[in-house]
């Protein structure tokens, strides 16, 4: 028998996650599709990497006094991954957060010890957007540092010297093509950098959920946004600096209602339970799947835990509201 190695530190436990052949979607796409198993993380998501990237690069740069202060602005993941690096280093963590990302995530901070402030969602433009708002909050409070996610690129880093490499050795170095959504675009670029580095003629396909501006810029060089999504944590609308430089080959726009049906169908046919970002991503798997053709394999990425929108994408009252269909077993 195999067990994986004991671990030293709860730090350790970040990353080196599982990846699972997706049964589904490797039928409907006509290859293999796989899915890089991020909620096994301790946080319960892909950010958990950037997390402990961005804070043991603030240590290296000497930044972060013992006992100082994290502040990061999020829609609410990397919050969680910032929260838990910094309980286990004995830092303090700030996390702002627009206030109609879901309860589950803001519950979760608390219980972490995280200080929330929540602020109104608006649009980057706007001074008081969680972003600008969360580097304010780091300017004004002593000894603290901002870790920036979205142009701060130890982000993109984590990807490059984690998720890559971990893919590269479970797929034994057969990879044909890589996809995923972008919130910051640490995952995507960094994991396409990584990926391309192993091997150029690896695809990487950018998924956008509707209302992105990436879809656009990457297809025709427009940053613009078209529809809109109820999806968390992605969705981005300018190059950040974890985006620039990366080696997207193609890409594909998918709707909340194509994630949603691949939630269903992961949930009740495989066990799965996910978020929605997961669900758009495998989306967007199938469709690179029928472009590299049969005999190819993909990798994506499953971000999240779905425990973590049970009173949203879990519930019906919410999902009739937003306009979404109900899964069938929830119908009351
Ligand atoms: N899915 C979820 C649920 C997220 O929270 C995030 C992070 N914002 C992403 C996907 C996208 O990851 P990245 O920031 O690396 O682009």
């Amino acid at each position: 028998m195999t067990a994986p190695k004991p671990k030293r530190s709860t730090l350790d436990l970040i990353g080196n996650t599982p990846l699972v052949l997706l049964k589904g979607p490797s039928e409907a796409a006509g290859c293999e599709i796989w899915g890089k198993c991020e909620f096994a993380n301790p946080g319960a998501s892909v950010k958990d990497r950037a997390a402990l990237w961005i804070v043991r690069d603030a240590e290296a740069k000497g930044l972060l006094e013992p006992g100082g202060t994290i502040v990061e602005g999020t829609a609410g993941n990397t919050g969680i991954g910032i929260a838990l690096v910094a309980n286990a280093l004995g830092y303090k963590s700030v996390i702002v957060m627009p206030e109609n990302q879901s309860k589950e995530k803001m519950d979760t901070l608390r219980a972490l010890k995280a200080e929330l402030v929540l602020v109104p969602p608006t649009k980057f433009s706007n001074p008081g957007h969680f972003v600008h708002t969360s580097r304010r909050l780091a300017e004004e409070t002593e000894g603290a540092v901002w870790a920036n996610q979205f142009d701060n690129i130890a982000n993109r880093k984590a990807h490059i010297e984690s998720t890559a490499p971990e893919l590269w050795a479970q797929l034994e170095g057969r990879i044909d093509g890589f996809t995923c959504a972008a919130g910051t675009g640490g995952t995507i670029a960094g994991t396409g950098m990584g990926l391309k580095a192993f091997d150029e003629k690896i695809t990487i396909a950018l998924t956008d959920p509707h209302g992105a501006a990436l879809y656009n810029y990457f297809a025709h060089g427009e940053l613009k946004a078209e529809g809109s999504s109820v999806a968390e944590g992605i969705g981005q609308g300018r190059i950040t600096a974890n985006l620039e430089g990366a080696p997207i080959d193609t890409q594909f726009r998918i709707s909340d209602e194509e994630g949603l049906e691949w939630v269903r169908r992961l949930l009740s046919e495989e066990g799965l339970c996910l978020g929605l970002s997961s669900g758009i991503n495998v989306a967007g798997a199938v469709a690179l799947g029928k472009q590299l053709g049969p005999g190819s394999r993909i990798a994506t990425i499953l971000c999240d835990t779905g425990f973590r929108y049970l009173s949203s994408l879990y519930n019906p009252a919410w999902l009739e509201k937003k306009g979404l269909p109900v899964f069938p077993w929830l119908q009351s």
